[in-house]
Parts: structure tokens; C-alpha cells; sequence
């Protein structure tokens, strides 16, 4: 049964270790008495992480029901800035859970938190509270009850939830994982499945979204069903959100059965062009596919 208070609130959380992973990737472990309800209800559960800047603290962040309306409101110097992370793993027992963070340029506040935190830090994260059982706010893997292969894709932004889906699927599932990471030494950074292909490469100094285009068309080539191809509507990434995740009204998967099911989260435009290749070229059935720009090249988060 489905609780009707709110699903979220807002945990105060102080960073209590950063651990290097890989040169792309920082992992932030979190503690503090407030996470012992911290909910977990796994994939790609995203969340809200609030930081403090030089001028404004974390007690300026409204954190009531409207929130959000409150927060808009506010001038722009004076609130605290939020952008979406995932949840990569949560220890209740020990009041611990871990984000992991990926240092892109300096460019934006959550990218010059990451690199300059240190131990002792505070943030604040919005996120499910254990007592929620329904259909979880902000979980949009949702795969047919059968479905014969996965396709999860992305670039460094969608690995930390590509890592948990891999995680938690049971060790039957068949699919492919294509990854696009900036670094040679980040390949490493996904667990293993062993139904899974892993085509993970390096961006390297060589064009963004190459590798995740071309692998992606290659590995829905391969997998989909033939199908007609389908008109798209255009969306233009730099004016609206790209999402589309379907569900039921209920919020479970779309269809009972497919024989391709496929989740590809990154940068706005290289979704587009896979949504363009998939839907248009391949007739991917998209009612098995969830299409998430997760941020923008040139623009930011809010
Ligand atoms: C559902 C969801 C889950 C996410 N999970 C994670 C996660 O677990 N780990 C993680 O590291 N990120 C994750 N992201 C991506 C993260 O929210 C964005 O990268 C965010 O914009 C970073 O904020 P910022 O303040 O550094 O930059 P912003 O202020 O948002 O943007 C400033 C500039 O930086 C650029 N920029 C933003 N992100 C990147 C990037 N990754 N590489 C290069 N340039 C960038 C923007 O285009 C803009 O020009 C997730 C996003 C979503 C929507």
C-alpha cells in the first residue's frame, strides 16, 4: 500500500570520506543520525542534492511541502543551488550512504563543490524516507516483467545508476551495456554482471558521443525485433526536457513483455540523436525505452 504523506524530505548530511575511484569519479560517503531513514528503493532512484556556496548556507533552503515554489521565489543570490545525483548505495545500519560524483570542468556549483569538499562538509539531500512503499518517486528503470535483453547506455553522468540496475538485476538477465567515460582509467569504474556484453570506451580527446551513438544503433541493430520506423517529434534540448519513460497510470512498465527493453540517460542531444536512430530508423517499440536527457551541454541544471 502506498503511504500519502510525501515519499521525500530533505536529510541533513555530512560528508564523512571521499574516496577517489577513478579519475573521473569521487565517491561521497554521507553520515549523520538524520540518513537512519534514508530510503533505498534501488535502480536508478535520483536524488536532489543541495550545496552551500561561499555566500549562502544550507539553513536558507525552504524545506516544506512547496519547497520548490518557495525556493523559485527566492532571488538567485540568496538561495542555495540543487542539482540531481543518484543514489548509489545505502547503509541504514550505519546511518552511511553513498553518492558518486562525477568532476567535470568547474563550471557549475555542484561541479565546484566536488572539487573542493572536504571531510566534515554538509549538504543536503532530498530523497524517498524508508517508511515509503508505493511506486517509488524517480525510479524510471521499469522493464516488462519478461523481457529477453536489456540495453542500458550513457555517458559518466548515468554510470552510477547504470552500476546499481547492474547490481541489483538477478544474475539471468541477458544484455548490453554501452558506456561512453572520459577516461581510460574509468572504464573500470562499472561491477561486472555476467549476462551482460560490456562496450565501454573512452572519450578520451576524441568526439563526444561517438562511441555512445554508434554502439547504442549497433547494439539495437542486433537486439530489437524489425519493426516500421516510427515519426518522431523534434525536441529541442537547449528549450524543453528530454524524459520519456513509459508506464502505466499505476507507474509500472508500459507493456508485459518485450524482447528489447532499453534505458539511455546522458547528454541531452546524444539522447536525441539515439531517440532519432532507435525510434525513426530502428522502429524500436517505445513503449520499451526510456529516453532521459540528464543535463545539457552549455546549460545548466536550473
Ligand atoms: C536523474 C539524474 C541523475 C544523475 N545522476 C548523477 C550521478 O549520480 N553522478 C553525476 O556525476 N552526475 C549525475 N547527474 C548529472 C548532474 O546532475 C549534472 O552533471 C549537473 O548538471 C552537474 O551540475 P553542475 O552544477 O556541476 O553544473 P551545471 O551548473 O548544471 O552546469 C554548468 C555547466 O556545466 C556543464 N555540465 C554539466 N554536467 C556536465 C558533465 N557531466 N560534463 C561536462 N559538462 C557538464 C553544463 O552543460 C553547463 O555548461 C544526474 C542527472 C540526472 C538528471
Amino acid at each position: 500500500m502506498s503511504s500519502t504523506a510525501s515519499p521525500l524530505r530533505f536529510f541533513r548530511a555530512q560528508v564523512t570520506a571521499i574516496t577517489d575511484l577513478t579519475p573521473s569519479f569521487r565517491r561521497f560517503t554521507f553520515g549523520g543520525p538524520d540518513l537512519a531513514d534514508y530510503g533505498d528503493p534501488g535502480f536508478d532512484q535520483r536524488v536532489k542534492v543541495v550545496f552551500p556556496t561561499k555566500t549562502v548556507g544550507l539553513d536558507a533552503m525552504p524545506s516544506g511541502d512547496d519547497w520548490y515554489t518557495e525556493w523559485r521565489e527566492m532571488a538567485e543570490d540568496e538561495r542555495p543551488p540543487f542539482r540531481t545525483y543518484t543514489t548509489r548505495s545505502v547503509r541504514n545500519d550505519v546511518c552511511e550512504v553513498d553518492i558518486d560524483m562525477v568532476a567535470h570542468d568547474v563550471i557549475g556549483p555542484a561541479s565546484a563543490w566536488i572539487s573542493r569538499a572536504v571531510v566534515g562538509d554538509e549538504v543536503l539531500i532530498l530523497a524517498p524516507t524508508t517508511a515509503h512503499t508505493g511506486v517509488s518517486y524517480g525510479i524510471d528503470f521499469v522493464p516488462p516483467a519478461n523481457t529477453e535483453s536489456l540495453l542500458l547506455a550513457g555517458d559518466e553522468t548515468a554510470a552510477p545508476a547504470i552500476a546499481v540496475i547492474l547490481e541489483q538485476l538477478p544474475r539471468e538477465a541477458r544484455g548490453v551495456v554501452v558506456l561512453e567515460m572520459p577516461h581510460r582509467e574509468d572504464v573500470e569504474y562499472l561491477p561486472r554482471h555476467p549476462g551482460f556484453e560490456y562496450r565501454v570506451s573512452a572519450r578520451g580527446d576524441g568526439r563526444r558521443h561517438a562511441h555512445l551513438v554508434t554502439a547504442v544503433e549497433q547494439a539495437a541493430a542486433r537486439l530489437a525485433p524489425a519493426g516500421r520506423g516510427a515519426e518522431v517529434e523534434e525536441i529541442d534540448v537547449d528549450t524543453d526536457i528530454l524524459w520519456e519513460v513509459p508506464r502505466t497510470a499505476k507507474g509500472g512498465a508500459a507493456l508485459k513483455s518485450a524482447t528489447l527493453y532499453s534505458w539511455l540517460a546522458g547528454e541531452a542531444s546524444a539522447i536525441k540523436s539515439m531517440r532519432r536512430d532507435l525510434v525513426a530508423g530502428h522502429g524500436v517499440d517505445r513503449r520499451a525505452v526510456a529516453f532521459m536527457g540528464y543535463w545539457r551541454l552549455g546549460k545548466a541544471e536550473n
